[in-house]
């Protein structure tokens, strides 16, 4: 079996981070017997250079024609000035929409030997592991009406909107209790059902999927609740699945509770080709200098694994690889404790690929 994977490394640190999954997919494939197909497209601020659109068709086609995408990042200060339109956010913003990725998920995972990274206390923190599954493409972010009305005297209004279908809840909580089924089997669905209709409806929709699922124990959290408990008790959580501005921002609290950026992994789901992509950006201010920690797009490699290839005791393999490696005492810049040994981009992903082959 050949996999057909696009690669969308994008711009700074997203260039330096994705080569060391390539490496770790390649080891993969290796021990697997199976082949791995890696075709590179331009996205962002790279794209924009080349021909001045941030997400050309060459490399939406690249994209649909693929079994999966791994992306690295994009955006950085020489395109802050850009047109809206021009922006090197547009191009993941126009994948995530031409691909129908509507449910991002986002694992916030304590490493044991990384506790004390965490903001929050060893005794909170630790053993959290949690998969925040967010809707990416409805609600807030793109109900009509929008926009800002300018009145005669002077004063304005402005309005967005917060819409959802019960098909739009329907098929993000069926990924919200096909994910928990892999996991613990235990769904936090979160909403404001004492505020908005929208989450009244929501609240209706996830409880009526759930009865489909019945080894699944659902539970509804109100999201004001649910962003106390993250930060009081994290280990009550196991699957937690939730509307788009929610899922930003418990998505964004859940990330902190396991320390650096530069560990976090993501997947973006919904069509018929999953993104894989670490959730830091593009870094500018270590970008180029070899000091990026690839682990969170190793580990968006080993998601893609998981989710768009089923390869599941692989993707558990390249998981115990980097454990392996962090337990062994090696970090990059951004989690080493004082004194430890500090690696680059590079020797991170040579240990991470050393590890894994050790294991075949
Ligand atoms: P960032 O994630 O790029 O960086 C935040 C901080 O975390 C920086 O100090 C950075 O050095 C550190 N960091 C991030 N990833 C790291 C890694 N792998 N190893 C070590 N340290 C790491 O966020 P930002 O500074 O807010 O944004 C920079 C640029 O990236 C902006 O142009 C922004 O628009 C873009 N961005 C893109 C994405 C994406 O492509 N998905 C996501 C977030 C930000």
């Amino acid at each position: 079996m050949t996999y057909r994977i696009a690669v969308l490394p994008g711009d700074g640190i997203g260039q330096e981070v994705t080569p060391e999954a390539l490496r770790v997919l390649a080891a993969v494939g290796k021990g697997a017997g199976v082949g791995f197909e890696f075709e590179q497209a331009l996205v962002g601020g790279a794209a924009i250079d080349a021909g001045g659109t941030p997400l050309p068709p060459a490399t939406l086609d690249v994209c649909r024609a693929a079994h999966a995408i791994l992306f690295g990042a994009v955006g950085g200060p020489r395109w802050d000035d850009a047109p809206h339109e021009q922006r090197p956010e547009r191009g993941l913003l126009g994948l995530r929409k031409e691909l129908d990725l509507y449910a991002n998920l986002r694992p916030a995972k304590c490493f044991p030997m990384l506790v004390d990274a965490s903001p929050l206390k060893r005794s909170v923190v630790e053993g959290t592991d949690i998969m925040v599954i967010r809707e990416l493409t409805g609600g807030l972010y793109f109900g009509e009406p929008r926009g800002v009305e300018r009145f005669a005297d002077g004063g304005s209004r402005a309005i967005n909107t917060m819409a959802y279908t019960s098909r739009e809840i329907e098929r993000v909580a069926r990924v919200g209790f096909e994910v928990a089924r892999k996991r613990g089997r235990r769904l936090a669905s979160v909403d404001k059902a004492n505020v908005l209709v929208v989450s009244q409806l929501w609240r209706e929709v996830v409880t009526r999927v759930g009865r489909e699922y019945p080894d699944v124990a659902l539970e509804h959290v109100l999201v004001d609740n649910c962003a106390m408990a993250l930060v009081r008790r994290p280990t009550q959580f196991d699957t937690i699945v939730t509307e788009n501005t929610f899922g930003d921002i418990l998505s964004d609290e859940a990330a902190i509770l396991a320390g650096s950026m530069g560990m976090l992994p993501s997947a973006s789901l919904g069509g018929t080709v999953g993104l894989f992509e670490p959730v830091h950006g593009t870094a500018p201010d270590i970008a180029g200098k070899g000091v990026a920690n690839p682990i969170a797009a190793i580990l968006s490699a080993a998601m893609l694994l998981r989710y768009a290839l089923n390869m599941t005791e692989d993707a558990d393999r390249v998981e115990r690889a980097v454990v392996r490696v962090l337990e062994s005492g090696h970090r990059t810049a951004d989690i080493a404790g004082p004194g430890g040994p500090v690696v680059g981009t590079r020797e991170m992903g040579d240990l991470i690929v050393r590890a894994l082959e050790a294991q075949a």
